[in-house]
């Protein structure tokens, strides 16, 4: 019942306040997880080394499927909030596909209990579950114990953004710094002793006797009284000085991710704060460990551009762009730009093969293009360098270059092991020619012979799927691609 009295107080204050407010979890759904944390105090200690969580994304768009979140915010996002809980040995990864849900009321839900229907009647088992939507009713995000979930704004998430650290640090049991203050505006000019009745919690002082029953019974983090977002000095701290109970001044340290501080101040998680959490995943949320997690991490090296090769000019038509496979990457982003800078981005891919097919570009433009490669561990992954081609209808018959020699493949699709014929293909007899799997891997083509203008290609055990011809030299010859069905 005083669940929901509470809630009710904190949608007055979401409608007061619309937007501005920073995070939604509610004081009692910060109680519920401290007392709960508190209940379980034995239980063992930290593994060692790393612990892999698996993270569940739920990418809420409209009615009509507009709306979705950029995938590569997503990964740029993720890959920051891993930074942010490497010190705790906690890591995040995706043990299944983003799941898009289409339901304008729940993207943009003014309201708590809607966010709640979301997550009861979407939530994965057994893991974190976040959603991100376009209004989490009037916050940048909140956790709630009904929900057991996290919902996130996208307008506030992105690579230099700490508010997926702030949520999830509630989701393992974290109350915020000034835990009891929410929804209250301290002034120094009041005696700290008369915001008391007011204050949900036993205020905390300067001194550090009674820390361990006060706000958010850490001893490592110092008071804070502040519940709106704040910015902090060059040094992490408060530029306004408070009082505590007994008189003592302090300014409130805006380095932690569970204060109000904004995000160019907030870097970390107090030691004692990553031991409540690593606690509470072993206790409470037990049912997010893994056993035999095989992490997979992609090389840092810089991702080559196959095809088109640096500023050639290619038709504007059926263009495959293809690079080369990374080792372990499962999501490739594609970036297409009419700029170098990148400012405007005509194409924004997220696929699973190192190549992409485009039905058309305008003609006679400039395309810069850039690829990052990603995997279900690694969200910050490895990206190629620029690189640059122009569209043009119109090909000259004298130039012998790859974007001229009409590469049609007969038949295609193929089925397994039968022959195919590279039409006009004589030219390039002495090419050495390679099929390219949806996975990346590669078979050297060494059967192949001259009949008359054409090349005819012999296959050996190429399993049905999805590949991409090419030649070793990249300016030789333009990549297609080439389906080999089942007999
Ligand atoms: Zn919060």
């Amino acid at each position: 019942m005083r669940f929901y009295t509470l809630l009710a107080f904190c949608l007055l204050n979401v409608s007061a306040n619309a937007q501005s407010s920073f995070c939604g979890t509610g004081i009692e759904d910060q109680a519920y997880l401290l007392n709960l944390r508190a209940a379980n105090f034995n239980i063992d200690k930290a593994d060692q080394g790393i612990i892999y969580i698996p993270l569940q994304i739920h990418n809420v768009g409209n009615d009509n499927a507009v709306g979705f979140f950029s995938n590569l915010i997503i990964f740029e996002s993720l890959c920051t909030l891993n930074q942010d809980f490497l010190p705790s040995g906690m890591q995040f990864y995706l043990e299944n596909e983003i799941n898009y849900i289409r339901n304008t009321s729940w993207n943009d839900h003014p309201e708590f209990q809607k966010g709640e229907e979301m997550m009861l009647k979407n939530n994965y088992p057994n893991v974190v579950n976040c959603y991100l939507v376009a209004n989490p009713a009037g916050n940048c995000g909140y956790y709630t114990y009904r929900g057991d979930a996290v919902a996130l704004s996208k307008n506030c998430v992105g690579k230099n953004s700490h508010t997926w650290a702030h949520e999830l640090g509630h989701y393992f049991s974290l109350p915020h710094t000034f835990y009891g203050w929410e929804g209250i505006r301290y002034s120094n000019g009041k005696a700290t002793e008369d915001y008391q009745s007011q204050v949900f919690t036993s205020i905390e002082n300067v001194e550090r006797k009674n820390c361990k029953f006060q706000a958010d019974n850490f001893c490592d983090t110092e008071p804070d009284y502040i519940s709106n977002r704040w910015t902090c000095s060059g040094d992490g701290f408060s530029g306004s000085i408070l009082k505590d109970t007994k008189d003592s001044t302090f300014r409130v340290d805006g380095t932690l991710f569970m204060s109000y501080s904004n995000d160019e101040c907030m870097k970390r998680f107090s030691t004692d704060q990553m031991s409540a959490m690593l606690n509470y995943y072993n206790g409470p949320r037990a049912n997010l460990k893994r056993v035999n997690v095989n992490p997979k991490y992609i090389a840092s090296n810089p991702i080559a551009l196959n095809f088109p090769i640096d500023s050639v000019v290619i038709p504007p038509a059926k263009i495959i762009l293809s690079w080369q496979a990374i080792p372990n990457a499962t999501y490739y982003n594609l970036q297409i730009s009419r700029t170098e800078n990148f400012t405007v981005v005509v194409k924004n891919l997220m696929v699973n093969t190192p190549y992409v097919e485009l039905d058309s570009l305008i003609s006679n433009k400039n395309y810069w293009w850039k690829v990052r490669a990603f995997s279900a561990f690694d969200f910050c992954g490895s990206s190629s360098e620029v690189g640059l081609f122009r569209t043009d209808q119109i090909v000259s018959l004298d130039d012998q270059t790859a974007a001229n020699i009409k590469s049609i493949v007969i038949p295609n699709p193929i089925s397994e092991n039968q022959n195919f014929m590279l039409q006009n293909g004589k030219a390039l007899a002495s090419e050495d020619f390679i099929l390219t799997s949806s996975i990346g891997k590669q078979y050297e083509l060494f059967n192949k012979e001259v009949m008359g203008d054409h090349l005819i290609f012999t296959l050996y055990d190429t399993k049905p799927g999805v590949y991409v011809l090419s030649t070793r030299k990249a300016s030789a010859f333009k990549p297609v691609k080439l389906v080999i069905k089942n007999k």
